[in-house]
């Protein structure tokens, strides 16, 4: 069974050559969706597109962080399919694991900018669309297991990782009066090229200290992120969702 109300609803996804984006956006195509996947990655987002292999999704380059780029592509969306009606606000980077006092402020700022001021923007910009559009929207944000436990060596991403929890709440309870709803994702480790790119100790720790013992794969968190943009969800806006084999438990 599908879920509720997905069919021919209009979706952004960005970070969606890769990973958990690339899963969402397929899994919106298969529930009948139209989507756009945004990536700042111009081959990998076609070649993304072109692997779904559907009329029902298109590819955007774009920078997500960059406030031009994310009105273009918004823009772009609503000329191609008339309107805007999801978000999965997804796009980020891990970097390498850094002890704090090592943290460099160019890593810190290129974090702050692409996780935070990212999500922000493509927030915003749903928000304004919705507004506009007059009936509703649905945003799943992309956080992370390390917004909620300390996590050596992640701390400058795991900060971005709370910011976008707090942002999460906060635009729940601005808008929920006008059908807008705003949720959040919370994965653990997942087997993605993002958490691929840390040390082999690094991932292996993070199983160990896994209830499950193993990363999860990324269409377990496109499973939860398109019921959240669906009608199944309707009376949650506001929550953070851990999918993450027991880690945040
Ligand atoms: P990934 O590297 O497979 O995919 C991320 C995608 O985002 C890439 O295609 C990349 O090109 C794109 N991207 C990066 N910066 C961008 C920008 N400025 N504008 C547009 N696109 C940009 O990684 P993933 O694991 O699928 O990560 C997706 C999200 O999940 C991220 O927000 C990440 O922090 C979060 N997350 C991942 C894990 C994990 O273990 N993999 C755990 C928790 C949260």
């Amino acid at each position: 069974m599908p879920f509720e109300g997905l069919t021919d609803r209009v979706a952004i996804v960005t970070g969606a050559a890769s990973g958990i984006g690339l899963a969402t956006a397929g899994r919106l195509v298969k529930e009948g969706a139209k989507v756009a996947l945004v990536d700042v990655d111009g081959a990998g987002v076609e070649s993304a597109a072109a692997g779904i292999g559907s009329d029902s999704a298109i590819a955007l380059s774009g920078d997500a962080s960059d406030e031009q780029d994310v009105a273009r592509y918004f823009g772009a969306v609503k000329e191609r399919f008339g309107r805007v009606d999801l978000l999965h606000n997804n796009a980020g980077i891990g970097g390498q694991p850094v002890p704090l006092a090592e943290t460099t402020m160019e890593d810190f700022d290129r974090l702050v900018r692409i996780n935070f001021r990212g999500v922000f923007l493509n927030l915003r910009e749903m928000l304004r669309t919705a507004l506009d559009q007059g009936d509703g929207a649905t945003i799943v944000n992309t956080a992370s297991g390390t917004a909620l436990h300390g996590v050596p060596g992640l701390g400058a991403y795991a900060g971005t990782k709370a910011a976008i929890l707090s942002l999460t709440r906060n635009a729940a309870v601005e808008y929920a009066q006008n059908g807008i709803r705003v949720n959040a994702v919370v994965p653990g480790p997942v087997g993605t090229p993002l958490f691929e790119a840390f040390p082999d100790e690094f991932q292996a720790g993070a199983e160990q200290f896994n209830p499950q013992g193993r990363r999860g794969t990324p269409d377990e968190i496109a499973a939860v992120v398109a019921f959240l943009l669906s009608d199944e969800s309707t009376y949650i806006t506001g929550a953070a969702y851990n999918v993450d084999g027991g880690e945040g438990a």
